[in-house]
């Protein structure tokens, strides 16, 4: 085994080491139960697919509004 491979080894182990601790990401294929809309719920804008996958039902603006408006009622 030459030795570049051998560091491909441990740069495995350590990846699989650093994230067998942290939960998985939330990612639905489409279909599945909690795949976003494919429209905003807000604005009825197109959302983007990887929002979808993580069950989002906001575009991106929409949401920032919303986390604005949230944080001015938390004050
Ligand atoms: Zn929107």
């Amino acid at each position: 085994m030459s030795a570049e491979d051998q560091a491909q080894q441990v740069e495995l182990r350590e990846w699989e080491r650093n994230n067998a601790s942290r939960p998985a990401p939330v990612k639905y294929k489409p279909g599945d139960h909690g795949y976003g809309p494919a429209h905003c719920v807000s604005c009825d804008d197109d959302m983007h697919p990887a929002r979808r996958e993580h069950g989002f039902d906001l575009c991106v603006p929409c949401k920032t509004i919303a986390e604005q408006a949230g944080n001015q009622y938390a004050r």
